[in-house]
């Protein structure tokens, strides 16, 4: 029985109320009454229920279509202005135990080759990293617990956070390792990491224990209440997310928005962030063997349909997406982006190894300083800031500072000041020039004068090169 109180996975993830949304959504996407009523809830800002937001995205009326796309454009830009905050991950090790068939880290892979990271060739990937301007990383790893044990992951992240080489400095560590215990949550929690990543794959549970048919991940209930276990071990930053194409999208969307509402419902915080990844080709993987692929207009409305069922939930999308693709959606609701990213372990120091060892093909293979430029030329503020996690503004503090629209006078400040020393340290000159006017602009955006005028001497400092990393 659906309860998304409970801390069973096929309780708060249950497949009859998903069926029983799916088949709301079918008989009312063309009833103009319910979807009005649905919109008009969405417009207060507050979010929907999985089944609401699942109507939004069976709706099959062109002109309330078109008013689905402009609100989650304008409800991003309510609560996150035009900031978008840029990462990459960083490939640890890919011995993996698991036999997840979409990925080729899988156990029955034997051509592939495993590798794994030691402290000093991590410590070269993070100097790599941060001579781009990288100041925040997710760290990639598969699941292997004689080769990637705990203890090795808690090591890399040491090791990342002990680098400073030039002015360059990792601030933030996010987690996206297999699913364990409480315990190993409050290590890492210890370590300092900012977000835990673990996705979904797919929620249907049946398909999800065939494309895991080995390993521990196989373990369905497990893998569901991971999340439970990080909040439980003190992690209160959690990001989600499904692998686009496993199964039905329709089925995974409820299902993901029903995994919100149980995090939000038990420990009174939903997910960080949600992540859409989507299949791409690698190694052994066709990913036109998996026949439940979403095209980019559906992808387009899914993303905006997050957007509008979970207005505080920061939104990822890697280099899986072409920049055609990226440029399309980030409007309808994308926080944070990944930019120059390597898939493949030791990708940023040995070029050559890229392909070998790669987990899925890169469609961006744009550089940093050039995804900066893009972003500023669309209109966006690139951020580099990671204050937040480092204020202590994690959990419910963040989402009260999202939710009372204190972004403009907290996080857009910070976006200016981290950009502007990305462009002091490591932009081209011409990323510079369209920078340093784009930085005036936002600096006059800044409602409070008290604020404005600190952000603007840092900004000053920053330049003249006596700044410090001073925050909101
Ligand atoms: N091994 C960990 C786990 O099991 O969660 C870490 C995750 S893995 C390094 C990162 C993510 O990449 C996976 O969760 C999966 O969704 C995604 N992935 C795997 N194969 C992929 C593929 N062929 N195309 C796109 N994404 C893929």
């Amino acid at each position: 029985m659906y309860n998304p109180k409970s801390l069973k996975a096929e309780e708060f993830i249950c497949h009859e109320e998903v069926e029983a949304s799916l088949k709301y959504a079918d008989e009312h996407k063309n009833d103009l009454a319910e979807i009005n009523r649905v919109l008009e809830k969405a417009k207060q800002r507050k979010g929907l229920s999985h089944r609401e937001a699942l109507l939004l995205l069976d709706c099959d009326i062109p002109e309330k279509n078109a008013e689905i796309f402009a609100l989650a454009e304008q409800i991003k830009k309510d609560f996150y202005g035009n900031r978008i905050v840029l990462f990459a991950p960083l490939y640890l090790s890919n011995y993996c135990v698991n036999g997840c068939v979409y990925c080729p880290y899988h156990a029955k892979n034997k051509h592939i080759p495993r590798k794994k990271l030691t402290q000093e060739e991590v410590a070269a990937e993070v100097i790599a990293l941060q001579d781009m301007g990288h100041k925040r990383l997710a760290i990639e790893s598969g699941e292997d617990p004689v080769n990637n044990p705990i203890e090795y992951i808690l090591d890399c992240i040491k090791t990342i956070y002990s680098i400073k080489h030039k002015n360059g400095a990792i601030r933030r560590v996010n987690v996206n390792i297999a699913a364990t215990t409480v315990e190993n949550y409050r290590k890492l929690k210890e370590a300092g990491i900012g977000t835990y990543i673990l996705f979904q794959e797919t929620y249907h549970k049946e398909s999800y224990e065939k494309l895991h048919p080995t390993g521990p991940k196989h373990d369905y209930a497990y893998h569901t209440e991971a999340m439970d276990r990080a909040m439980q071990g003190g992690i209160d930053d959690v990001g989600c997310g499904v692998l686009f194409g496993l199964e039905m999208y329709r089925y995974e969307f409820a299902a993901l928005l029903m995994h919100a509402e149980h995090l939000e419902a038990v420990h009174g915080v939903g997910p960080h962030t949600i992540s859409v990844p989507r299949i791409k080709h690698a190694d052994d993987i066709d990913p036109s063997a998996f026949d439940n692929s979403i095209d980019d207009d559906i992808f387009a409305k899914i993303i905006a349909c997050i957007r509008i069922a979970v207005p505080y939930t920061g939104m990822i999308i890697s280099t899986r997406e072409s920049k055609a693709t990226r440029e399309r959606v980030i409007h309808y609701g994308i926080s944070q982006i990944s930019g120059a990213s390597r898939t493949s372990v030791g990708g940023y120091t040995e070029p050559e190894r890229k392909d070998e060892t790669a987990q899925f093909d890169v469609s961006d293979q744009r550089t940093l300083d050039e995804v900066v430029r893009w972003l500023m030329e669309i209109g966006y503020l690139p951020s580099f800031c990671t204050a937040c996690y480092r204020e202590g503004r994690t959990g419910d503090r963040f989402m009260s500072l999202c939710k009372n629209m204190q972004i403009l006078n907290c996080c857009h400040p910070n976006a200016i000041m981290t950009l502007t020393e990305f462009l002091v340290d490591y932009a081209s000159p011409k990323t510079k020039q369209i920078g340093f006017e784009l930085i005036e602009r936002e600096l006059a955006k800044i409602p409070k004068d008290k604020v404005r005028e600190i952000a603007a001497k840092h900004v000053e400092e920053i330049k003249n090169g006596t700044g410090n990393d001073f925050r909101f």
